[in-house]
């Protein structure tokens, strides 16, 4: 049979399952032709070798197997109730074995005085023990079955549903055994020979049946190695392409010039003296721009490593060539404070820069829509609002998108249609990625990083503190306002209830103007629920002194910028998660002064929530930051990818697996590099599966 054409066979064709279990296959496990179920992988074996006997059970084993002889087989109870029960007994004593449904076929098929591996969970009633529908199979002359020479048994993904209508790991594997033997060696090759060699890996037949039906563990790991080398492999490759795609025919707007706005800026405006880091991010982009073709750049950076400037500074590259540029935040707090920094920044240099959020006033609006199409404004600095179909540039030539992992990926596509050429895009976050990730998640986009802190920062002092130590901190923190600092309570974000949360901010506002009492402190409060108008004139207030204390939910966590403010408090800290602690504690340690961290907590701890407070204390690096965080909540779950479906790996772990990433890129673009278009014939299967259905799946995200 065509190769090709027996993994695309529809599972129904599989002999002896019904229409039924067809439909429960293709609607649970996503399955529905043989190459699907191929990749339906186990996640985890059970050691079956070992047989217990029956004086060894206890009720906490999940499942054991037991040797025995099965006899006394009866029809108990009536009705509802009815039910088929056996002895089984081994020399150390008896058990009960129970089938409520399927009577008629085990009593066909179960032999009084027949000798029985069987399997199942132990349960106890009174003294004696039972098994419900247990696993059977028939040892034949004191042989053991075939499926004993593979004592690791697959554990597959189950769902409810699965379950209730009882198909079980037995049943997949029976599945899967079935059409292994019907076309194992219709199973294509599509690694290159040479990829093979190279990582010494055993061919994808051998892989699939290894993984399903191991015939030990040796060969299971070797097994898992290939598949997730293809994996990797495969998700570089399509990167590689499609940047290659995206290099060749997206053209780009050519930005030639360095002008009078980049110059003047640099040799008159600079506020302080860029880091090596921030020059040399410049120094990348500039080459982008000027390269012909369209930018797609990543910019990281960690807290407070100074993204703002080189944001600004690339956009008047734009302006020097005659082109608007718009730099996108998240919130109207963010977009305010950019507005309010670069405007800063620029003085009275000659550029009309403009803020458009949702609180913008309709009049205001009008004015701006009409400049940006007229060309008249140059820089357009706002929230969500830019991305509305009537806001319409002259002549877009970059996009800034700051916090990158607060916006889809599709949000970002809509910015670009903006333009036409497409204009350059910048995104920036400052949520470290680990550097697998960013291969993989952003692996279409170049990337800079800005690795250095802007001279002069203290590090800050991070601590955990128990809620009955308060009396200690307030001290502390008493101290640090008489010296003319600010100060920051962060509390936490409650999902499930707005009110419950309103509630709890309100209490702890309380709680702090207990410590603080007016009027020899000034406290300002924001949250989520507060117009934008009011957030800003509280913030403002912080901003300029008025207030001391800025009690807060997390709406304060991004971007965030006042350099006076030197304490952060983040109470119950254990309620939030590592990046955002990290998020929120780089709203101090701005300016020059030493600043401090305090997470509070009550007394119980989870080991987890221990983990996170202690990583915390014990680091300032973003980076490694991130490191834990993807290690505790796994990759899948790191913001701004969950949605994106980038991450849909079956059997690889982004930091587990890194070395073996690292293997598969660096094939890939050896590959790549030898034969960019995948034309040499040894090739050949590769492109093919490329674009099949099961090499789209794993790349879904559009240019
Ligand atoms: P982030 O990368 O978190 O967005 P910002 O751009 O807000 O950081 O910068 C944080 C603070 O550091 C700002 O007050 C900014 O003016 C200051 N800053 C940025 N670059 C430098 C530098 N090279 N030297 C001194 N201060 C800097
Ligand atoms: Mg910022």
């Amino acid at each position: 049979m065509d190769a090709a054409v027996f993994l695309d066979t529809p599972i129904s064709r599989l002999q002896g399952i019904s229409p039924e279990r067809v439909q429960l296959i293709q609607k649970e496990m996503e399955v529905f032709t043989y190459g699907d179920l191929l990749q339906y992988f186990p996640f985890r074996y059970e050691d079956r070798s070992r047989i217990y006997t029956i004086s060894e059970l206890h009720e906490s084993q999940a499942g054991v197997t037991l040797r025995g002889i099965i006899s006394d087989i009866r029809v108990a109870g009536g009705g509802r109730s009815q039910r088929l029960v056996a002895r089984f007994s081994d020399s150390s004593g008896d058990i009960e074995l129970v089938w409520f449904q399927g009577i008629n076929w085990i009593s066909k098929n179960i032999s009084a005085g027949g000798e029985y591996l069987i399997f199942g969970k132990p349960q106890q009633f009174g003294r004696k023990f039972s098994i419900s529908h247990p696993e059977l199979e028939k040892i034949q002359d004191g042989k053991m079955p075939a499926s004993r020479q593979h004592p690791l048994m697959a554990v597959y993904p189950m769902t409810e549903a699965m379950r209730r209508r009882r198909m079980d790991h037995k049943a997949i594997s029976g599945m899967v055994k079935q059409v292994l033997q019907l076309g194992e060696r219709s199973i294509p090759e599509f690694l290159p020979p040479a990829v093979m060699q190279q990582h010494r890996l055993m061919s994808r037949a051998e892989a699939y049946r290894h993984v399903h039906v191991p015939s030990d563990l040796l060969k299971l790991e070797e097994a898992r190695r290939r598949l997730k080398f293809e994996e990797l492999f495969l998700l570089q490759l399509r990167i590689f392409r499609l940047r290659g795609v995206q290099q060749r025919s997206v053209q780009g707007i050519p930005f030639p010039h360095i002008g009078a706005f980049f110059n003047d800026f640099y040799a008159h405006r600079l506020p302080f003296r860029l880091t090596e880091a921030q020059k040399q991010v410049l120094r990348e982009i500039r080459k982008d721009l000027g390269s012909g073709r369209q930018m797609n750049r990543l910019l990281q950076g960690d807290v407070g490593s100074g993204k703002t400037i080189v944001a600004l500074m690339s956009m008047l590259m734009a302006l020097d060539n005659d082109c608007q540029a718009a730099l996108m935040a998240p919130t109207e707090i963010l977009a305010y404070q950019h507005y309010e920094s670069i405007c800063d920044m620029l003085g009275d240099m000659n550029v009309e820069v403009r803020l458009l959020t949702g609180s913008t006033t309709k009049k205001a609006r009008e004015e701006i829509l009409e400049g940006l199409a007229g060309g008249r404004v140059q820089i357009l600095i706002g929230t969500h609002a830019l991305l509305e179909s009537d806001v319409r540039f002259h002549r877009l030539g970059l996009v800034v998108i700051d916090e990158q992992h607060r916006f889809g990926v599709a949000q970002r596509s809509k910015l670009w249609e903006k333009g036409n050429p497409v204009p350059h895009v910048m995104v920036m976050t400052a949520t470290p990625i680990p550097r697998t990730l960013a291969m993989t998640a952003y692996g279409d986009l170049d990337h800079s990083v800005i690795n250095e802190l802007p001279q002069g920062r203290k590090p800050i002092r991070t601590v955990h503190r128990y809620d009955h130590e308060r009396a200690g901190f307030m001290q502390f923190i008493k101290e640090e306002i008489a010296k003319g600092r600010q100060v920051y309570f962060v509390f936490p974000l409650i999902e499930e209830s707005p009110k419950l949360e309103l509630k709890n901010l309100m209490d702890g506002h309380d709680m702090v103007s207990s410590w603080f009492p007016i009027p020899q402190y000034q406290i300002g409060i924001v949250h989520g629920r507060m117009k934008a108008a009011e957030k800003d004139a509280e913030m403002m207030r912080f901003k300029k002194g008025i207030t001391q204390i800025m009690v807060a939910t997390t709406v304060i966590e991004v971007g965030v910028n006042v350099p006076n403010a030197s304490v952060m408090v983040i109470e119950d800290a254990d309620r939030f998660g590592l990046s955002q602690l990290h998020q929120l504690r780089g709203r101090v340690g701005r300016g020059s002064e030493q600043s401090y961290c305090i997470l509070t907590s009550k007394a119980e701890l989870s080991a987890n929530a221990r983990r996170r407070l202690q990583t915390m204390c014990s680091t300032n690096d973003g980076f490694e930051i991130a490191r834990v965080d993807m290690e505790l909540r796994g990759p899948g779950d790191l913001e701004g990818t969950r949605q994106s479906g980038l991450l849909d790996l079956k059997l690889s772990d982004l930091i587990k697996d890194e070395p073996l990433l690292m293997q598969a890129r660096d094939t890939a673009a050896q590959l790549m590099q030898a034969d960019p278009d995948l034309q040499k014939p040894e090739h050949a299967a590769l492109l093919q599966l490329l674009f099949s259905r099961q090499g789209r799946t794993v790349w879904s995200r559009v240019l």
